[in-house]
């Protein structure tokens, strides 16, 4: 009898994980394809794709399990589960992109899986959602070995116990204190997953829409000229915060510009008003949250506690976002 419940028409069971730098999606992939094959027997591939090594840049991992030989190496276009580690990557990213009518989808997030499906329109399949960053929190893990165990609950042709046997040996040996608290953050994120089965409608097909490249050879303007160069505009990098963000409270701000000078991404609003002696002067007035990562370095150097680390929720970063107004951008 075959120990995979399902396998596309090469006989693979495919599971794609989307992700950002720093939120461990590549380990998740390698451990996850370890406890298969150990585990399980099966055979399995893994690899991870994704552009310069840094924090914040998108990442997939893509694990491959058949029970004959895996000769494919291609990205997986068409997978049976899509593990999404950070949920604003909806925001930039075709995440459900090719996922089967009858696939699963588990999302790290503290919504409900109606509101998943809705705010982002998956027709059917299976939505798993779990507060993976509130459970890593915690347990002072990363969310990968949360998601690691919603992703072992949905798909339960797969043991647990190989994932927690994994977990030790590669923790074991340079950190073995991380190796209790993340066998406790997989079995969190194994028994806190909530899921919801919508039904697919009959003869629904997985449907991949290989992306484009907004540039190529045809496209690009004569003296290849780049139109979004690093943080321009157009970038929103909400996704690449993982969790928390920084608060500012304008009573306690001096408008030293501390802040200003340490944030790579030029986050930080001012405005010029007169001061109590009527001399021009700028002001901080808050912070355009679509250009920040996260990254906590103005928090750091604020002298007086104007800006703190706070635990991002739903809709903060909307509701206190001071946008700027950036001259190109409003003509
Ligand atoms: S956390 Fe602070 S320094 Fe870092 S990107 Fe955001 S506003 Fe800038
Ligand atoms: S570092 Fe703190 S006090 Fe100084 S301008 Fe920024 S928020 Fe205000």
């Amino acid at each position: 009898m075959s120990k995979l419940p399902i396998k596309n028409e090469l006989g693979f069971f495919e599971i794609r994980l989307e992700s950002i730098g720093g939120l461990g999606a590549h380990l998740a992939g390698k451990m996850l394809a370890e406890a298969g094959v150990l585990g399980l027997g099966l055979n399995g591939a893994h690899f991870s794709s994704y552009g310069s090594e840094k924090k914040g840049s998108p990442v997939k991992s893509f694990i491959r399990f058949g029970e004959g030989e895996i000769r494919a190496s291609s990205p997986i276009e068409r997978p049976h589960i899509v593990g999404v580690f950070h949920e604003n990557l909806f925001k930039t990213i075709d995440v459900a992109n090719g996922l089967y009518p009858d696939g699963v989808i588990v999302v790290n997030t503290t919504k409900t899986p109606d509101e998943i499906r809705e705010r982002f329109n998956i027709k059917s399949g299976t939505v798993a959602v779990v507060d993976a960053l509130g459970i890593s929190v915690e347990e002072k893990t990363r969310v990968n070995t949360a998601m690691l165990g919603a992703i072992f609950r949905v798909a339960s042709f797969l043991d647990p116990e190989s994932m927690r046997n994994v977990i030790r040996q590669t923790f074991e040996e340079k950190y073995p204190k991380l190796v209790d608290s993340n066998i406790r953050t997989f079995d969190r994120g194994f028994n806190e997953v909530q899921f919801k089965t919508y039904e697919a409608e009959e003869g629904a097909v997985a449907e991949y829409v290989r992306p484009k490249s907004a540039l190529g050879y045809e496209t690009q303007p004569i003296g290849g000229v780049i139109i979004n160069p690093g943080n321009s505009i157009l970038k929103d990098l909400s996704s690449s915060r993982q969790g928390f963000l920084p608060a500012f409270e304008q009573e306690k701000c001096i408008n030293c510009a501390n802040c200003d000078f340490a944030c790579p991404d030029l986050c930080f609003v001012w405005e010029e008003k007169e001061d109590k002696k009527g001399r021009p002067q700028m002001f901080l007035q808050g912070i355009d949250y679509q250009y920040c990562k996260g990254c906590m370095k103005c928090v750091a150097v604020c002298p007086t506690g104007a800006l703190t680390k706070v635990r991002e929720v739903d809709g903060y970063a909307d509701e206190h976002r001071v946008p700027h107004q950036f001259v190109l951008a409003s003509n």
